[in-house]
Parts: structure tokens; sequence; C-alpha cells
């Protein structure tokens, strides 16, 4: 598809790409992201940090047409037009849902491999708010 557009003002509040830390179940060792305050499946409340690969693919997928975003995509709806959000399983197990960035709707199918990353979006009263960006992985 065609060139990125520049949005200035999308890319003011885009923070610094985070790392994928998740939390794993000391008891059962499902691993939770974002970190949740007990596991979602026995309900322990101890966790051990790990770093998550990033690496997942699409779960399952909804393309997008501007004016229904929630805030945390509008900038680029807007820039784009069309765009999809997905729901993807990410290689350790959990599931987020998240944008899709980089690939036409149209290319986009259910065990498509993505790559992701997360970025600090805004910051409103003291709450950070996260976006999470996946795209096609290179394999
Ligand atoms: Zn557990």
């Amino acid at each position: 598809m065609g060139a990125h557009i520049s949005i200035p003002m999308y890319e003011r509040t885009v923070g610094q790409r985070l790392a994928f830390e998740g939390e794993r179940c000391t008891e059962c060792g499902t691993v939770a992201f974002p970190p949740k305050a007990a596991c979602p499946d026995c309900r322990n409340d101890e966790f051990e940090t790990v770093d998550l690969s990033g690496g997942g693919k699409i779960y399952s997928y909804t393309v997008l047409s501007p004016g229904g975003a929630p805030p945390e995509f509008a900038g680029q709806a807007r820039a784009e037009g069309r765009y999809v959000v997905a729901v993807v399983e990410l290689a350790e197990g959990p599931r987020i849902t998240a944008q899709v960035t980089d690939v036409d709707p149209d290319e986009v199918e259910i065990g498509m491999p993505v790559s992701g990353e997360i970025r600090r979006i805004y910051e409103e009263e003291g709450v950070v708010r996260y976006g999470f960006k996946f795209a096609p992985a290179d394999d």
C-alpha cells in the first residue's frame, strides 16, 4: 500500500518502545499479559516476571472504518482510513487486542504471523495508556 502519512499530533503523543513484560503464574505456569492481579486460570496471585517475545499470530480480526475508533486508535484511523484491529495470540499464550499496521486490510488472515511492539500512547491523570501495534512478521 501507499506510504505512511505523517500525523504530527499523533507522533508527539507516542512514546518510546517498551518491553513486552508479562507474568507467569508460579502455580500453573499460565502467562498473563498485561499483568493481572490474579491468574486467569487458577486465581493464584503470585507471579514471576517473564519477557515475552512479542511474536504471535492473528487469532481473530476485524477491519474498522474511521468514525467509531476508540481514542487510542483515532490518529491511525484518520491517517489511513480503514484499519485492522486483531486479537493476537502471543507465542507464550496470552491474547491481546491490538492494532495491526503495515498491512493491507484485505490481506489479513487468521493465523498470520505477526510481531508486535508496545508504545506508551498518552498519560491522563496519572494513568498511562499503552498501545499495542503488530505488523506482519518477516518469516
Ligand atoms: Zn495459575
